[in-house]
C-alpha cells in the first residue's frame, strides 16, 4: 500500500509553497488521469495538493477581443460556453470530441493540457518505458506501436500526446498562463509541448516550481470556417489516430487570407508548420493547394510498421478537414 497524504489549498501562494517543499507531491484537480496513473503505480506521488478552490474558475474577455479560460473551468463549461461557441467553435467542437460527456464534467482546462500519454507500454509497470523509468529502453518501437507518433519521434520515445484541446488551441495560437514563485509568465502553446529527443520523460516546458493558471486566446476570425476532423477507432468515445484541427479566413472568392492547420495523433505535441499556412495564404481554396498543403505537412513522416497506414490516413484527413473548413457555412 502507498501512502499518500493530502491537503486543499485555496490560492496559488500556497500551492506553490507546498509543491516546493516536497519534491514528491503533486496537484489535483478533477484528477481523471493522475488518480488511473496512481491506481497502477505508474505515478507515486506521497502527498496530493487540492488546487479545486484556488480561483481561475471563469472565462472572461480580453480587452483585444479574445478570451481567457481559467485553469479550473471544466471542459465541459468551456466547451458550452456561448463566447467560447462563439468565436472559437473550432475549440468546442474538439473538446467536445474529447473523452466522455463524465470526464469532461470533472477534467479541467490546466489538467486536460498536462494528461499524459495514452501509450500502452507507460501503463505498464512490467515493460521498459523511456517515459515512465529514464534509461529502460522503449517497447512502442519495435512493439505494437498502431497509435504511435510519425513525426517527432526519437530512438528514445514515439508516444503521442492524447489532448484534443491542446491541437485545437495550437490552431488558435493560444497562450499558456503560468504562474512561479517568483514570477508569471506566458508560454505560447507552440512551445508549451515537448518533442521527445533525448528527455522523453519531460512532456513540457513547464516548470517544477510553476502551475497552469489559464489559457488566453487571442482574437480570431476564424469563426466561420473551420473544421475539428478527428479520426479513431469508435466514434462515442477513443483517442484520435489522426486529428486535423483546420481555420480559413477567406474572401468572398475564397482566397485564403489566413490558414492555420494543427495535427493531433500524430507526434508528442501538436504537429504545426507555420510555412504550410504561408504557402496557402494567397491562394484560392482547393484540392490542389490542399493536398500541396497535406504532403508538406508530412515530410519527414516515419511509420513504425503497425502505424504506417497513419501517413496516408493523415494525408486525407488534412485535405477532408480542409474542405469541410471551407465548406463550413454549407454544412451548417
Ligand atoms: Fe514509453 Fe514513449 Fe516508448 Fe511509449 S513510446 S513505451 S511512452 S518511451
Amino acid at each position: 500500500m502507498n501512502r499518500i497524504s493530502y491537503s486543499r489549498v485555496q490560492n496559488v501562494n500556497d500551492a506553490l509553497h507546498q509543491l516546493a517543499a516536497n519534491n514528491n507531491a503533486k496537484f489535483i484537480a478533477g484528477g481523471t488521469n493522475l488518480l488511473d496513473l496512481m491506481k497502477i503505480n505508474v505515478m507515486q506521488p506521497d502527498h496530493l495538493i487540492d488546487i479545486n478552490h484556488i480561483g481561475f474558475n471563469t472565462i472572461t474577455a480580453e480587452s483585444d477581443g479574445g478570451l481567457k479560460l481559467g485553469a479550473m473551468v471544466t471542459n465541459a463549461d468551456t466547451a458550452y460556453d456561448k463566447e467560447v461557441i462563439r468565436q472559437y467553435p473550432l475549440l468546442s467542437e474538439a473538446m467536445l470530441s474529447a473523452a466522455s460527456a463524465q470526464l469532461r464534467n470533472m477534467a479541467t482546462n490546466g489538467g486536460n493540457l498536462m494528461q499524459r500519454t495514452r501509450c500502452y507500454y507507460f501503463y505498464d509497470t512490467s515493460m521498459p518505458c523511456n517515459k515512465r523509468e529514464p534509461g529502460s529502453g522503449c517497447s512502442a518501437i519495435d512493439g505494437y506501436n498502431r497509435m504511435h507518433a510519425i513525426l517527432g519521434g526519437s530512438a528514445r520515445c514515439i508516444a503521442v500526446h492524447p489532448s484534443d484541446m491542446a491541437v485545437a488551441l495550437t490552431a488558435l495560437d493560444a497562450m499558456v498562463c503560468v504562474s512561479g514563485t517568483d514570477a508569471a509568465r506566458e508560454i505560447p502553446i507552440t512551445s508549451f509541448y515537448r518533442l521527445p529527443d533525448e528527455d522523453p520523460h519531460v512532456d513540457n516546458n513547464l516548470g517544477r516550481d510553476e502551475i497552469i493558471t489559464g489559457i488566453r486566446l487571442p482574437a480570431s476570425n476564424f469563426s466561420q470556417h473551420y473544421s475539428y476532423l478527428k479520426l479513431r477507432d469508435r466514434p462515442s468515445y477513443a483517442f484520435a489516430l489522426v486529428s486535423v484541427a483546420a481555420a480559413l479566413e477567406l474572401d468572398a472568392d475564397h482566397k485564403i487570407i489566413k490558414a492555420r492547420i494543427a495535427l493531433g495523433g500524430v507526434a508528442h505535441k501538436p504537429w504545426r508548420i507555420p510555412e504550410v499556412e504561408e504557402r496557402l495564404e494567397g491562394k484560392v481554396a482547393g484540392d490542389e493547394i490542399f493536398k500541396e498543403a497535406a504532403e508538406m505537412l508530412l515530410v519527414g513522416a516515419q511509420g513504425y510498421g503497425y502505424n504506417n497506414f497513419k501517413i496516408e490516413l493523415a494525408k486525407r484527413a488534412i485535405v477532408r478537414a480542409l474542405q469541410q473548413a471551407v465548406n463550413k457555412q454549407a454544412e451548417a
